[in-house]
């Protein structure tokens, strides 16, 4: 490597190497191009908040810390700023200590001291659980303080314990975060770090950006912010379209030089049936029908019910008796189709900042009683209906007879009896929709899809939220259930005409 390339190669960081971890192409584009990154969405946003948000709150888990300082822009003062605590052999934990070692400049999340010059470093997560790619942040942050002569006693990731249950006021953080001591773990990938980095470094040396293939590692394990960069001179079918493409199959179409599912010979080796009809539709451009899908929906008996749910899952409990990541439904629409023909429609959105459960549930029921299929698109909406009749033993015995051979999952019967090009190998009434009914899209809704929901729902039930903007989420919210709805009526009627 000549000099002038060591001096382009720019300082790394925890994100820049998990940046690399995931491609060097991405790392490459984060140091240097970082302007064709994808937008950050409302709901990315909120994520990034709600981790923000879990970070503060497990520093209360090491009370009468000290905070170096939130500035990510100046590492060099946070460095002094460390420099002259350490330099006390303050007893104190630190709170997003900063240090640079190997042109890696680090914020640790927790360091607490446990002995002289002997400290416990301390990962926080806002997942459910300790996740692969968490040993390497924590693991280049290790390598960063061994190479500063810094011991480690421990090396831990704090995440969220998904068993505690919110008994209502201040969070109980020995209950709410659960500490795992990765030590052993962390010491076999730190193995791995010096050849990661240069790596790394190697890729960065180059005057562009190495020619990376898309593939699975897109979006996996985050989705990559280059993802529309990467992927907009795709072809118009790319063989990851074929639904569940292991890595074999995808692997042996890249060595046949197999991009398109248009150019894969039949017979091909190691599809399964459903890849072998995408295959078959896309290449002659034609859709799959079988007669049992209409036969099956013929046979349903009058009034068919339509049912959509849109829930959240705050990571941090918000109601009593709920825990952190518990899926709460707060919206259902039903659309009720009569033999006449007639089509009525009912909804609930809850109101308020308490617990929609219970009102939810009891709504529902009356919007159902009675008799007739209720048509669903995917299992989601069972799922959802468990969970409450097992927190709701009032309510139990009613829900579960919702269970009782009512609810017909259409996107099951899709998946198995239909395939059209434009589905692009999605089942999702986002993917169906536009190729079965493209008059009745999403696209003139504020709200269109389940997460932009979630996320509506959140801000519209903040308290620091304005009244004029409540009622203005409540109204999408309103409009997009109903649009679901109103979309597997419209699936039914095609189906069955
Ligand atoms: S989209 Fe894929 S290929 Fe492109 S930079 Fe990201 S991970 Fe690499």
């Amino acid at each position: 490597m000549t000099m002038d390339n060591q001096r382009r190669i720019p300082f790394l960081s925890k994100s820049r190497f998990t940046a690399g971890l995931q491609c060097h192409k991405r790392l490459y584009l984060e140091c240097f191009n970082r302007q064709l990154a994808d937008a950050v969405t409302d709901q990315q946003q909120m994520i990034f908040d709600s981790g923000t948000d879990v970070g503060m709150l497990a520093r209360g888990l090491f009370p009468g810390g000290l905070l170096i300082s939130e500035d990510y822009t100046d590492h060099e003062g946070a460095m002094a700023s460390t420099r002259i605590h350490l330099a006390t052999g303050t007893p104190r934990p630190l709170y997003e200590a900063a240090f640079v070692h190997d042109r890696i400049r680090i914020r640790s999340d927790v360091l607490v001291p446990t002995g002289r010059d002997q400290f416990d470093l301390v990962e926080v997560k806002s997942t459910s659980k300790v996740k692969e790619e968490h040993l390497y942040d924590v693991g280049i942050q290790w390598y960063v303080l061994r190479g500063l002569g810094i011991k480690v006693r421990h090396v831990c990731i704090c995440h969220l314990n998904t068993d505690y249950v919110y008994k209502g006021g201040p969070y109980d953080l020995g209950q709410l975060f659960r500490v795992a001591d990765l030590t052993e773990e962390c010491e076999l990938r730190m193995l791995e770090i010096p050849s990661l980095l240069a790596g790394m470094r190697r890729a960065l040396a180059a005057s562009e950006a190495p020619s990376i293939r898309t593939g699975r590692h897109c979006a996996i394990p985050y989705q990559c912010p280059f993802y529309g960069h990467c992927h907009r001179n795709q072809t118009e079918h790319p063989v990851m379209q074929l639904p569940r493409a292991g890595e074999r199959l995808l692997s042996a179409l890249e060595a046949s030089g197999i991009e398109d599912i248009r150019d894969i010979p039949p017979g091909f080796p190691g599809m399964n049936a459903l890849q072998r009809r995408v295959r078959d539709c896309v290449a002659s451009d034609r859709w799959y029908l079988a007669p049992e899908l209409s036969s099956r929906l013929r046979g349903l008996k009058y009034p068919i019910h339509f049912l959509d749910f849109e829930a959240f899952n705050p990571a941090l409990p918000v109601y009593e008796g709920t825990r952190p990541y518990q899926v709460i439904p707060f919206q259902w629409s039903v659309h009720t189709l009569e033999a006449g023909g007639n089509l009525r429609h009912r909804e609930f959105l809850h109101e308020g900042n308490d617990n929609p459960q219970e009102a939810f549930a009891e709504t529902l029921l009356t919007a159902l009683e009675g008799s007739g299929p209720i048509i669903v698109y995917s299992s989601y909406e069972a799922t959802r209906i468990r969970e409450l009749a097992d927190a709701l033993p009032g309510l139990s015995h009613r829900l579960y007879s919702l269970l009782d051979g009512r609810l017909v999952d259409l996107l099951q019967l899709i998946r198995t009896h239909c395939y059209h090009p434009l589905f692009h190998g999605s089942f999702s009434m986002k993917s169906v929709l536009p190729a079965l009914a493209p008059h009745l899209g999403y696209d003139d809704l504020a709200i269109s899809d389940g997460t932009m929901a979630s996320a509506a729902y959140s801000e519209m039930v903040r308290p620091a939220t304005a009244p004029e903007r409540k009622q203005e989420i409540r109204e999408q919210l309103l409009a997009y259930c109903k649009r679901d709805t109103l979309a597997e009526v419209e699936l039914f009627r095609l189906f069955t005409d």
